[in-house]
């Protein structure tokens, strides 16, 4: 009994048209306003589509008849996860995905006959796979455990000897249950969920398959065997096709394993190209060096040399062609690695009076400026983090008195400006 029946309207159907029935009236109304023919009519074929998605399948049908479209599973339109234009190429065996459809001819009655349908496709699944940075690097053969539901060995996925069935005697074959809940003081709100027994179908199998309690799968482990290739990189798709779940009558879905890189303690990451930091000494950034400054992430050591003479700054970035990462696809062509230098100075008293002017021979002169006397003002110079930058606001000041009195005592003497 449909207590709603607009997508039969849809359709044009009567609410108990046969799936036959169904189909014929999807097929000439998705021809008729088919955008590729009809521009203006979109949001009509989605309409047709989506009536045609519901009623076309005998479980969201019911659920539909049962419930209308606010019923358990629609959320609104479209749920179902195929567009207007899958549902049609399904329907006429194309291909999917974009031209293919000669509405010149104008006869379509000659595609009727055989033409096959797909069968229904089980849902992806989607599994994050944690990888190293060296993983994409170097590549990786792997295996990853799944457990996923398979077509029952023993009943061939009839969930009994024979394959018939009987009705769900849980809920009496309606593939529901009525739960109570309660809202709110003394109310009961009765609300009708799926029954688990017959997994809302409302059928049971006669003399169940004792393998799969009639289930008609059961839960398995596999093992898949998973190439991380050379250059893939974080949040890439590798798709194994036809591992999901299985079910009966339903082509399995696929198993989308998306890359996870994990942080690299010395390496980042952009595009093709790596980024390291690299801690030189201030002698050397003066004075050149020629050392492995990084091992990379097939076990290299990566020389270079900076000639003496060559100063390197603190924060200077310098490039090693073809070192970064390889390409997906085409291994052999490599980004670059990029080198930021980091210079280590010497610490506090690192050299005497005399060694420090005798330095300073070498170094370039000191530039002298000297203002008027009378606007100099003589201040200390204290050790500071930017992290403190800001937190002399007259409000902090105004509630954390001691606070900024301590500090007025070691820290906080101010330079006047005067
Ligand atoms: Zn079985
Ligand atoms: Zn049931």
């Amino acid at each position: 009994m449909a207590v709603e029946s607009r997508y039969y309207e849809i359709l044009e159907v009567e609410t108990d048209a046969s799936d036959h029935e169904i189909k014929r009236a999807y097929r000439k109304l998705a021809m008729k306003y088919h955008p590729d023919k009809n521009p203006n009519e979109g949001e009509r074929f989605k309409e047709i589509s989506h009536a045609y998605e519901i009623l076309s399948d005998a479980e969201t049908r019911a659920t539909y008849d049962q419930f209308g479209e606010d019923g358990p599973g629609h959320g609104g339109g479209g749920g179902y996860g195929m567009s207007a234009d899958d549902l049609f190429a399904n329907l006429f065996g194309g291909g999917g995905g974009g031209g293919g459809f000669d509405f010149g001819g104008g006869d379509f009655h000659g595609m009727g006959g055989g033409m096959p349908r797909r069968p229904r496709k089980g849902e992806s699944m989607k599994y994050p796979l944690a990888v190293s940075l060296e993983d994409l690097y170097l590549g990786k053969k792997t295996k990853l455990a799944l457990e996923k539901n398979v077509i029952c060995s023993n009943c061939e996925g009839k969930g009994g000897k024979t394959g018939a069935t009987k009705k769900c005697g849980s809920c009496k074959g309606r593939g529901f249950q009525v739960a109570m809940r309660q809202v709110g003081m003394g109310m009961i709100q009765q609300m009708q969920v799926p029954c688990a027994d017959c997994d809302h179908t409302g059928e049971v199998a006669k003399d169940r398959c004792k393998k799969c309690k009639g289930k008609k799968v059961t839960v398995e482990k596999k093992y898949l065997d998973v190439f991380i290739e050379k250059g893939m990189e974080n949040g890439q798709k590798i798709a194994m096709k036809g591992e999901g779940d299985q079910e009966p009558g339903v082509e399995p879905g696929d198993v989308i394993l998306v890359l996870n890189q994990k942080e690299h303690p010395v390496f980042t990451r952009e595009g093709s190209d790596l980024k390291c930091t690299v801690k030189i000494t201030l002698t050397e950034a003066l004075c050149g060096f020629d050392k492995v400054v990084v091992t990379h992430l097939d076990g290299r050591g990566i020389q270079v040399s900076n000639p003496a003479g060559t100063v390197i700054k603190p924060g200077m970035v310098k490039r090693i062609p073809n070192e970064g990462m390889p390409t997906f696809k085409r291994p052999e062509n490599r980004g670059d690695l990029y080198i930021e230098f980091d210079v280590e100075f010497p610490p506090d008293h690192f050299a005497t009076a005399a060694q420090l002017s005798n330095l300073e021979t070498v170094l370039p002169k000191r530039k002298r400026e000297t203002p008027k006397e009378e606007l100099i003002d003589e201040c200390l110079l204290l050790d500071a983090n930017m992290e403190a930058f800001g937190a002399s606001s007259n409000s902090r000041n105004a509630y954390d008195e001691d606070d900024s009195e301590d500090e007025e005592g070691q820290g906080g003497v101010r330079c006047a400006q005067q």
